[in-house]
């Protein structure tokens, strides 16, 4: 009988993918770390050894691009396979944590599940065996984080290591018998990065090139780029600068002081007080920012090369799918900003690599245009079980097999919403194609065209342009065509949701 309840059993599931040697799938996920920022991509600004060590042994995707860059949509539409108009999560509102997410499937599907480190969706994780999340953004520094029953503090400690020996840990507690899907996501390199003593040290006196497009000044752009507020001249906090406050400010006084953009700062040089403002103000602003933000990444990547040795030291490494990724792209000073939200090339694209030597050559790149929706349905295929119809992105198995589907996409569709919003970014929805893009920033009624080809930093707006006519009325029909294909019939007049992750809100307990 019990046999016969077994194959009964067996009949009714997906066996014939379940075999026994199942991948385990290592999510690991930063939070605004840049392509541009990791030396496998061409980095001119640092060099991230261990995070290389997975495009060297396994595949570099270079068109990885997120479908809403901004913190929170991106976590939800990678776990539910969905665009942000599906999932319920356009801007910083929570997640409903009874949605289907690629982590209770993987679950039910007999995967061992973790979460580790930043979540920021405003509920609790559902689908993971065991989970230990950061509050809201979390700490750098002392970090608290939450598990399911209760809260953990890390005094005396700084965030990226504590997530580091947490992912250890999960590997070696791991359940034997079982894959484990864990996803390892990093606060860093997120504002208002804090580096720990040392690698701050490293970077303190470090010169920083500036990206080509430092001093753009938005010639034959629309009023979404003059207007933003994310600006590394105008826009940097004292508090962004680590500046020292001024003596014996405490209270309201000291959070205004810190939350203050200055005009002007007074620096030391050879032993004089040098006071800069202007363009000069603005180049040490920007060594100021990223010299913290690329300090921040350095833990990052020797905390990923830690893991990658305990892999390899547990005879894992083989058969582990093991991906590095962020949450969206930034802007490293690049068209004069930080941070991300716009379709501009920086903030759209994703880095993604990703090793698995059972299963993936080693060393190969491709130029496939990948989102983040599509993650979920690659673990899913990965792992043998179906992908949910409802899921809407597509599984890049293939891809990374170097098997590229005939009718793989072409184009994708882009949407953002948090407007208004921080940094006065201006609510947009565009197409990218593998040569062109065109953006509308919808309440204005206002467009941009780039041609990605000769003009591939985005520094000359064709729209409107002769000549230009026949790939505008082509690219809008594209436009058209993906939104009603990804069923956003929304004109533009939704309801956003209020924000409620961050903050107070985002305290978990008792919600
Ligand atoms: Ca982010």
């Amino acid at each position: 009988m019990r046999t016969a309840a077994f194959l009964l059993a067996l009949a009714a599931s997906t066996a014939p993918a379940l075999a026994a040697d199942r991948p385990n799938i290592l999510f690991i996920m930063s939070d605004d770390h840049a392509a541009h920022a990791i030396s496998a991509y061409g980095s001119r600004v640092n060099v991230t050894p261990n995070i290389d060590r997975l495009a060297r042994e396994g595949m570099r995707l270079d068109n990885v691009f997120v479908t809403n860059s901004i913190c929170t949509p991106s976590r939800a539409a990678i776990l539910t396979g969905q665009y942000s108009h599906v999932n319920g999560v356009p801007v910083f509102n929570r997640f409903d944590s009874s949605r289907q997410t690629v982590a209770k499937l993987l679950q039910a599907g007999g995967y061992h599940t973790g979460m580790i480190g930043k979540w920021h969706l405003g509920s609790d994780p559902a689908g993971f065996d065991e989970w230990e999340i950061l509050p809201g953004q979390g700490d750098y520094f002392n970090p608290v984080l939450y598990t399911a029953t209760g809260e953990k503090r890390y005094d005396g400690r700084y965030v990226t290591d504590v997530l580091t020996d947490l992912a250890i840990g999960f590997l070696e507690k791991r359940p034997a018998g079982k894959p484990f899907f864990l996803m390892w996501h990093h606060k860093a390199p997120h504002r208002n990065w804090e580096p720990d003593e040392a690698h701050r040290r490293q970077f303190e006196n470090r010169w920083i090139p500036e990206p080509p497009t430092f001093w753009d000044t938005y010639a034959t752009r629309t009023d979404a780029l003059r207007e933003n507020r994310q600006r590394v001249a105008d826009d940097m906090t004292n508090n962004d600068l680590k500046r020292r406050p001024p003596a014996g400010l405490t209270g309201p006084a000291l959070v205004k002081w810190l939350s203050e953009r200055p005009a002007e700062v007074t620096i030391e040089r050879s032993g004089a007080p040098l006071t800069l403002r202007g363009e000069a103000l603005a180049r040490w602003k920007y060594q100021r920012y990223m010299q913290d933000y690329l300090a921040t990444i350095q833990s990052v990547d020797d905390g990923v090369g830690r893991v990658l040795d305990h892999l390899d030291r547990a005879g894992l490494a083989r058969n582990t799918i093991v991906i590095y990724t962020s949450d969206q792209g930034f802007f490293l000073g690049d068209h004069g900003m930080y941070d991300k939200r716009f379709m501009y090339e920086e903030s759209l694209r994703m880095p993604f690599l990703v090793r698995w030597p059972a299963g993936i050559e080693a060393g190969g790149t491709t130029r496939a245009m990948a989102l983040n929706v599509d993650f979920a349905p690659t673990f899913l295929e990965a792992a043998g079980l179906p992908v949910p119809p409802d899921m809407q992105g597509r599984s890049l198995l293939p891809v990374l097999r170097g098997q590229t589907p005939a009718d793989w996409r072409t184009s994708m569709y882009y949407r953002y919403y948090h407007d208004p919003g921080h940094h006065n970014t201006a609510a947009h929805y565009g197409v990218r194609t593998l040569t062109h893009k065109l953006i509308h920033y919808w309440k204005r009624d206002q467009w941009e065209l780039f041609d990605l080809v000769n003009d591939p930093m985005e520094m000359s707006n064709l729209y409107g342009q002769p000549g230009h006519e026949r790939v505008t009325a082509d690219l809008k029909a594209e436009l058209a065509r993906l939104k009603k294909a990804l069923g956003d019939r929304d004109q533009f007049s939704m309801e956003l949701p209020p924000d409620g992750v961050d903050g107070p809100v985002s305290r978990l307990r008792g919600k």
